[in-house]
């Protein structure tokens, strides 16, 4: 093993776990493999075709990935080739006759068009594996669900023997379970590597939609130009997109744009040009995604929050894969948080729908976190973590100041109440500013002795409040599909019963940026 990995990779040891998992495909077990984007889990499936002298079948989403991936793997000496779905059916059954191939890669639409007879050649000539790469997809449950992927059991039918070799970067505990079980996998060995990217700095600011907040984002990319470092700035919408693109051309920063509706040319122009340093900003959508391998990206921007933290830990953890010291940013404004309802657009079924709204919620905690921002990114992938604090995040090195907010708490609290927690925050909020709106004067609300009491705070200034509360459980947030409801949570009982109208306890929490603003 060692000198096939020199002779074709020119490696001359392995990575952690590599070994490892080649061994267990040798002796014909599945394999699941969650590692980080970057740690090496290709080789995993190259290596035991250069062994057994049998194809590895691949399994693999995008065209243009899998071919970069073949031109690489051809310039080693490696017989590879990629079925697309363009290619015709001869051509597929010639490939498979002839046996002489080490690595087949295929989309999984083309892996389920294939006729048995295929197959059956196939399993004749050998094959040593099947890798489903990014496997993520085959999860309702995963940030990425693709039908195909799903259907994909099918394949374990007619390929009994073969051992089937699960890879993704991100998956949690729930999404792990799903895939080994769509793929059929029995007594699968297991390897969930390292999610602690310790070399990526994670800090979270919040907006509003302004002028001066495109300059400020302008002046930030603009330093990182200036050292001739690349960043990545990852927009929720195209529209989003273009208009930093334009901000950024205007103060004379060359940079490029990457998102959906661009032609397959323009966006593979796009990626070339970004790879060899012909500009230093990538302004993208998520569609600037799987096959990025640039391995010097300095800093990672989120201009508004992304729909999970699954394709936030994968986004930002593009920054930094040379293992240097790099920086990812989230700014987020509050009106991301009503784009729910976007998101479930996606959903086929309740359970989609529920799956889609609990990721963006979990993302929407990341960005109000007042701990360790990578604590609770390694909470969330299960993995334990030994310290609570790492001393690389933005509440890890900030000495966040804390005030104490016990009338405006007891307040808000006490409105909240009054509003029996059938109503989000933002009815609450309007209350304590004071709103003559046709709802408030319909519920009767402008009765309540707090109406108004709360106009010298913004609103937002109430929301970040109420979020706070929230991250320390003082009040909880239900939610029934994408309606949201706001009540006082036992902690927070205990706080409103020593409360009087002239008096409250001291209650200290964190000073956001949307409170100091
Ligand atoms: P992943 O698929 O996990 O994102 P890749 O397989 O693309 O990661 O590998 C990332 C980089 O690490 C590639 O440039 C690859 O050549 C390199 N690499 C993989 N294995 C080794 C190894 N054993 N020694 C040195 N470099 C390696
Ligand atoms: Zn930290």
């Amino acid at each position: 093993m060692d000198s096939i990995l020199k002779q074709y990779f020119g490696f001359s040891t392995f990575r952690p776990y590599q070994k490892e998992i080649v061994e267990k495909i040798l002796d014909g077990r599945d394999c699941l493999v969650v590692m980080a984007t970057g740690s090496g889990k290709s080789l995993c499936y190259q290596m035991p075709p250069l062994i057994t002298k049998k194809t590895a079948v691949v399994i693999s989403p995008l065209i243009s990935l899998m071919q970069d991936q073949v031109m690489a793997l051809k310039e080693r000496g490696i017989k590879t080739e990629h079925l697309s779905s363009a290619r015709n059916a001869s051509s597929a059954q010639s490939i498979a006759e002839s046996g002489q191939y080490d690595i087949l890669y295929m989309t999984p639409e083309k892996a389920l068009l294939l006729p048995s007879s295929f197959w059956s050649r196939m399993l004749k000539t050998g094959i040593c594996l099947l890798a489903v790469d990014e496997a993520h997809c085959i999860s309702e449950w995963g940030h990425n669900f693709r039908v195909e992927y799903k259907k994909l059991d099918k394949l374990r039918d007619i390929l009994l023997d073969v051992p089937f070799v699960g890879l993704t970067a991100t998956a949690t505990e729930t999404v792990r379970l799903d895939i080994i079980s769509s793929l059929k996998m029995r007594d699968p060995h297991v390897t969930v590597g390292s999610f602690d990217r310790k070399n990526l700095f994670y800090g979270v600011k919040s907006f509003n939609h302004s002028l001066s907040f495109v300059d400020e984002l302008v002046g930030e990319l603009s330093k990182y130009v200036e050292s001739a470092c690349s960043s990545i700035v990852y927009c929720t919408t195209v529209k989003d997109a273009e208009h930093i693109f334009e901000s950024l051309l205007k103060a004379g920063i060359s940079a490029g744009i990457y998102h959906g509706q661009m032609s397959n040319s323009a966006r593979e122009e796009s990626h070339r040009s970004f790879i060899r340093d012909e500009y230093y900003v990538m302004i993208a959508t998520v569609a600037f995604g799987m096959g990025i391998d640039k391995p010097d990206i300095r800093y990672v921007m989120h201009y508004g929050c992304p729909k999970s933290l699954e394709s936030y830990y994968q986004e930002s953890g593009r920054c930094g894969r040379d293992g240097v010291a790099s920086v990812c940013w989230l700014y987020y404004t509050r009106s991301d948080f009503a784009k729910a309802d976007f998101y479930c657009r996606e959903a086929n079924s309740a359970g989609q729908r529920k799956a889609i709204m609990e990721s963006f919620l979990a993302a929407q905690r990341y960005c109000f976190l007042t701990t360790c921002r990578r604590k609770f990114l390694l909470d969330y992938f299960g993995q334990k973590c030994t310290s609570d604090k790492c001393g690389n995040c933005d509440n890890c090195t900030s000495s966040k100041k804390e005030s104490d907010v016990s009338r405006e708490a007891f307040l808000l609290m006490a409105c909240i109440q009054s509003c029996r927690g059938q109503w989000g925050v933002n009815m609450p909020v309007d209350i304590l500013r004071g709103s003559q709106s046709k709802k408030i004067l319909d519920a009767q609300f402008d009765k309540l002795p707090f109406h108004g009491l709360g106009k010298e705070m913004t609103a937002n200034w109430w929301k970040s409040l109420a979020d706070q509360l929230i991250a320390n459980g003082y009040l909880v947030e239900k939610y029934a599909d994408v309606y949201r409801s706001v009540s006082v949570s036992p902690k927070g009982f205990q706080f409103l019963s020593s409360c009087k109208p002239d008096y409250q306890p001291p209650l200290y929490l964190p000073v956001t940026s949307e409170m100091m603003g």
